[in-house]
Parts: C-alpha cells; structure tokens; sequence
C-alpha cells in the first residue's frame, strides 16, 4: 500500500518538476511497432501464403507487423475438443506462435468473424466492415508500413474465400485511407487532457506499396504481374531454405493440420523435403503490384524505390462512372461490387472475363441480376437463360416489370447437376448466358464460366 501510495505521488508531481529553462522533448511515436511489411489475411495460417517471403524479407532487416481479419472460429480441430469462438481463441494463439518462430510478434486481429462462402460481401458483411476498416486504419497509422502485402480483391475459380477477398478489399481501403487525415479523425486528434481517453495521437500515414497474392487454383494468369521469389534459397540467419522456415512455422498450426504434420514427423529430412515441395511447400512465391506511389518496375523488387520517410498522401484516383444504357441487366453481387472497387482505388488488376466461379456439383448456383431502368415509364424486361446440358433452370426467367427510374434486384436460379467420371474431382468449365430483352430488343447479356467440383465453398 505504501509502495502505491509513494508511486502515485511521484506520478502526480513528475510533470510539475520541469525546469523552466529546459527545453522539453515532445513524445513522438513508438518505433518499435514501426513497420516495413504489414501483411494483411484473413485466418490464422493464412500467413504461410507469404511466409517463405518475410523470411527473406526479414533476413534483410526488414520489419514485419501481421493483421488477421479473424481468429478462425469455424471448422474442424484436429488437435482437441473445443468448437467455434473457444477455438477461435486457440487458433489466435497458433497464429501469434507460428508467427514468433520467425521473430514476429506484433500481430493484431480485426475481430471478423468466419465466413464460409465465396462472396466477399458477406464476409464484409459479419465483419462490420466500417468496425473491422477503421481498426485496420488505426493499425497502419501505427505500423507505418512501406508496403501493404495482402490477398487479391477479386474472385477466381479457386478456393476463393469471401474472407480473404474481404482481408483484400479491407487492406486497399486502409491503404488510400490512412494518410487522409480527415478519415478517423479521431485516431489522429491531439490528447486534449494529460491522460486522454478518447484521441489517439497517431498521425496519417500513406503506405507506399500493396502487393497482392491471388486465391486462385491456378496463378500462372498473374506471372509478369508482379515481383517472384524463390523460396529455395538459404536464409542467411537461419541456414535454412526459406519454404522449411514456412513450413516449421505452419507447424504451430495444430488445430488446423495435426494430421498432416504428425504425417511429417515421420519423415526423413529428405523425405520430408520431397513431400513438401509436392504439396506446394516449393513454389515460387507470386506477388502482384496493386499499386506503387514511389515508382519502380512491375516485377522489381517489393522494396524497389521505397526510401525511408513518410510521403504526402494520396487519394484514391477514382474515374467517374461509365454511362449505363436507359435499360439494362447486368451481373450483380461480388462481380458488380468488384466492377466498381477497381476504379474507385485505381486499380487496374487483371480479372476474367467473362467472370468466373467453382461450385459444388449437384448444389444450385445463383446469378444475381440488376434490372436498371432509367426511363420515365415502367418497362418490362424477359430474362432467358442458356445453359449447359443438365442443368435445370428453377427460377428467376421470365417477364419482369421495372418501375420508372428504378434499379430492381433480381436472381436467376439454377440447379446442378452430379459431378461426371473424373479422375480429377472437377470438370471443364461450362458457360451459363442470361439474356435481357425489352420491346423486342437486347438490352444485355450476362455470362459467367461455372467449373463444377466435388468440394467448393457455398457461392
Ligand atoms: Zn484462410
């Protein structure tokens, strides 16, 4: 008691001793949250996608600060009994363990919460998304990250996760909005008292770099687009190839793959190495340049032209949107959202068209729609669908009445069928086309490449 008492006073009369003559140093910023990399995911042992790269990056001296979207609460524990928020508890563990074998530790979560589905907006959606942005904000004004490295915002056949698309979007929002100090004005506002509760004292950073890593089944359509690395080569530090650091930090995930990894305890070193590289442990590690506000090479270095220092901010270099027929369909949902978000950051990444996407066969696929009339008169508006063999139309086609100046959602349905014989668990991509016509003429045409697989995440 008497020791409190003591501290408390001292506490209390330190900011009155000060000389009058001295100059006082103002506090500034904490350099050992002072960041080169933050890399933004999703889930716990998304961080394994760019491991065997921060080990490199690391070795040369660079800083690394990791943000999860969530603590992935959902799916199965190989390693106990526990289930849902209590193993979103133990995964968050894993996560900052697997992370402190290569010596990082300052690891935040966003307090997302898992979404198994391929569409981003639901996933933005159970994230509270204004939340989950404004603490990522906080976080990069904090970091103060050269380089944001984080998962492509787009959807590709592939496992495609609503979750890691939205760790995509949520970190290129962050990236325009955090030198932008009349975004959280609060995290950037001055204490207004000695023990301030509520202003944060950071100040706006502009990041100069985001990097981006697809979830697509195949990255072979994103070569060229960005920097590759060999993970084969040695760490200097370690002595170790830079996948086997990857990999020795993946093995903090046992609640996620303690299968798999007492699979490779079994195994020689030499085994093991052949077995890794199989499962991927061995490729190249594929960057794409999202955008760069110090110049440099597409595929140069992810530090090329970074210097140390802040930059002046930079806005979004947002296009205006593209005039729309008086009436029209097109293709909603993550695709149209996508359509949009590209021009409002300034991106110009590469996507397919037409838009794709892997489902499960014999599950039913939706293609949400806009009818858009912009006329003063209601119109009607026919939907068809053209769709491969065996497919089963069940709903969604047929005449529709648009009111005067209305933007109507609609959604057509479609049954599909069984996987055929395949010794891969999937099949050739198929193209479903809806058709809109009103008074007799065209007034769009949607098409989407549907891959059918034994396993895919819901649509
Ligand atoms: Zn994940």
């Amino acid at each position: 008691m008497k020791r409190l008492a003591l501290l408390v006073f001292i506490l209390l009369l330190a900011p009155l001793r000060g000389g009058a003559q001295e100059a006082k140093s103002l506090p500034s910023a904490d350099e050992r949250y002072k960041a080169d990399i933050l890399l933004v995911v999703a889930h716990p042992d998304d961080e394994g996608a760019a491991t065997p790269y921060l080990a490199r990056a690391l070795d040369e001296g660079k800083h690394v600060a990791v943000a999860f979207g969530t603590r992935g609460s959902s799916g199965a524990n190989e390693a106990g009994a526990e289930q849902a928020a209590a193993l979103g508890a133990i995964r968050e563990i894993e996560a900052r363990r697997a992370l402190a074998t290569m010596g990082i530790t300052n690891v935040w979560f966003l307090g997302g919460k898992d979404t198994a589905s391929q569409d981003v907006l639901q996933s933005l959606a159970n994230w509270e998304h204004g939340a989950a942005l404004e603490h990522l904000v906080r976080l990069v004004r904090l970091t103060r990250p050269e380089v944001v490295l984080t998962f492509l915002p787009g959807t590709f056949i592939g496992e495609d996760h609503g979750d890691h698309q939205a760790a995509g979007v949520l970190a290129t929002e962050a990236f325009d909005l955090a030198g932008d100090p009349s975004v959280f004005p609060e995290q950037v506002a001055a204490p207004v008292r000695r023990l301030e509760p509520f202003l944060e004292n950071l100040r706006p950073w502009q990041c100069k770099k985001i990097y981006y890593f697809p979830d697509a089944s195949n990255d072979e359509m994103f070569r060229g687009k960005g920097p590759e690395y060999s993970v084969k080569d040695i760490s200097k530090s370690a002595k170790q190839a830079y996948w086997r650091m990857g990999l020795e930090s993946f093995r903090l995930h046992q609640t996620q793959a303690k299968g798999y990894l007492d699979s490779l305890s079994k195994l020689s070193d030499a085994e093991l190495e052949q077995k890794a590289i199989s499962d991927g442990w061995g490729d190249a590690q594929r960057f794409v340049l999202g955008k760069s506000l110090v110049g440099g090479s597409v595929t140069g270095d992810v530090f090329e032209n970074v210097k140390p220092g802040g930059i002046p901010f930079v806005g979004p270099n947002g296009s205006p949107e593209p005039a729309l027929p008086e009436v029209s369909i097109a293709l909603a949902g993550p695709w149209s959202f996508y359509d949009e978000f590209r021009p409002a950051h300034g991106l110009t990444l590469w996507h397919p068209e037409p838009p794709e996407i892997a489902l499960q066969a014999g599950t039913s696929l939706v293609i949400p729609l806009w009818l858009r009339n912009e006329t003063a008169a209601a119109r009607e508006i026919t939907l068809t669908a053209d769709l491969p063999a065996g497919w089963k139309l069940t709903g969604g086609a047929g005449k529709f009445v648009v009111a005067a100046k209305q933007v109507a959602a609609a959604r057509v349905e479609i049954d599909l069928p069984a996987l055929e014989d395949t010794a891969h668990g999937k099949q050739e991509s198929r193209e479903v086309t809806v058709r809109g016509e009103s008074k007799g003429q065209s007034v769009g045409i949607v098409k989407l490449r549907v891959e059918l697989r034994k396993r895919a995440l819901p649509e």
